[in-house]
């Protein structure tokens, strides 16, 4: 058993891979988009808001969409740093969302609409995380806001995205890439403070 990444014979760098943060493509019809955007921009504002955006998102249960995952995709697509997201912002926040159901749908094996342990771990690893058996219990412990012992879609971005904010933050730290680091106390908590999530 292999734990964290950069094992010799693993692909370094691979959890990079599969994650959808692309420019919108070129197919996705704007005037369309628009139409979408006019209807989850509830007061007209020409701004989407959290509490819209949070409206707008199903996460396939009848239980309100993870304020958290929100709040990580506002800060990823708000590069005018309003807090809020303009038309612009949302073609591309769009994408991201669209691109993250389909890989969520892939990962479904059988349809449930959540992703057990089993699917988590097809996922993660063909992210190129290598990680134990106990941890994906931690992960299913954190991310499963229901206490159905499955993620569901908004769950499953917030931890992916969490995922790779710490993987990325303890890389830095890495840098011989063996999955180790040496740290001192105000370094950690520079490491911490630091963290969008
Ligand atoms: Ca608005
Ligand atoms: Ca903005
Ligand atoms: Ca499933």
């Amino acid at each position: 058993m292999s734990y964290g990444y950069g094992q010799p014979g693993q692909q370094q760098q691979a959890y990079q891979q599969q994650q959808p943060q692309r420019p919108p493509a070129p197919g996705v019809d704007q005037n369309w988009l628009w139409g979408v955007f006019q209807n989850v921009d509830k007061d007209r504002s020409g701004q989407i808001s959290a509490v819209e955006l949070t409206t707008a998102l199903s996460n396939g249960t009848w239980t309100p969409f993870n304020p958290e995952t929100v709040r990580l995709m506002i800060g990823m697509f708000d590069r005018d740093n309003s807090g809020t997201i303009n038309f612009q912002e949302f073609m591309a926040l769009w994408k991201y969302v669209t691109d993250w159901q389909t890989t969520f749908r892939g990962y479904d094996r059988d349809n449930s609409g959540s992703i057990d342990k089993n699917e988590l771990r097809t996922a993660l690893t063909s992210f190129g995380y290598r990680l134990s058996e106990k941890f994906y219990d931690i992960l299913i412990r954190k991310f499963d806001r229901q206490g159905r012992g499955t993620v569901a879609f908004d769950d499953f971005v917030q931890c992916a995205v969490v995922l790779q904010t710490l993987t990325s933050s303890f890389q830095a730290y890495d840098t011989d890439r063996d999955g180790v680091i040496q740290i001192a106390y105000e370094q950690f908590l520079t490491l911490v403070f630091s963290l969008r999530s």
